[in-house]
């Protein structure tokens, strides 16, 4: 299984990619982990990028596809599935993200969209800063991660749509109930990820199945 994520901050990426990750037993590759351990060890990586993170800014996509294309080549030597959380960010990503994937034949399976409005976004993240110290949790550095998000990220979206990988989930609820419906799709798609070439599928979408089912509202642990 190999899947991205695509979220804005605080949908909960690093909660749900540790899941899937354990689930499934793949490598969990968040570029945010990896770019903050960097700093944390004050390698030359960690001092060129500090100062993007800080900012709420993207670091250059060289910098982040090198890291990346490094982690998929260790995915690959550990069995071929990964969950990639963090990238792409913006369309230069996406298209050489895929670039990589197709010279290693490592291309992701499924987009796994999640979706959360404004409020609840910023709610989760100010919450977090509470708790861990995050140098880019504060009010306005959030706001310019959720206005990156919407300008640079967002668009990518489509482009998973037309390929047919993209599953998209409401990520309004708690992390539990959010995980548990993501696993079930997923272990849904598994006989048919093996069956369907990737460029004849169909995308799924997920999100009004919590309205379906009468979910409503939002949990207070679900912030990342
Ligand atoms: P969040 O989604 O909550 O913003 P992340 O941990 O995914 O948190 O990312 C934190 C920061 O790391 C970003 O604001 C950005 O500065 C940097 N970063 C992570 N992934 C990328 C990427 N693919 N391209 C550029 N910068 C990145």
């Amino acid at each position: 299984m190999r899947i991205l994520m695509i979220a804005p901050p605080g949908a909960g990426k690093g909660t749900q990619g540790a899941l899937i990750a354990a689930h499934f037993n793949i490598p969990h590759i968040a570029t945010g982990e990896l770019l903050r351990d960097h700093v944390a060890r004050g390698t030359a990586l960690g001092q060129a990028v500090r100062a993007y993170l800080d900012r709420g800014e993207l670091v250059p996509d060289q910098i982040v596809l090198d890291m990346v294309r490094e982690a998929v080549i260790a995915a690959k030597a550990a069995g071929g599935g990964y969950v990639l959380d963090g990238i792409p960010r913006n369309m230069a990503q996406a298209r050489q993200l895929y670039e990589i994937g197709l010279e290693l034949e490592m291309t992701a399976d499924v987009a796994l969209h999640l979706q959360a409005d404004d409020a609840e976004l910023t709610r989760r993240l100010l919450a977090r800063a509470a708790l861990e110290h995050r140098s880019d949790d504060t009010a306005e550095v959030i706001a310019q991660r959720l206005a990156l998000y919407y300008t640079v990220t967002a668009p990518i979206i489509g482009w998973y749509r037309e390929r047919g990988i993209l599953v998209s989930v409401d990520a309004m609820r708690s992390a539990p109930e959010v995980g548990r419906e993501i696993l079930v799709a997923l272990e849904a798609m598994r006989p048919f990820l093996e069956r369907v070439r990737a460029d004849e599928r169909l995308p799924v979408d997920l999100t009004s199945l919590g309205e379906a089912f009468g979910a409503t509202g939002s949990a207070a642990d679900t912030a990342g």
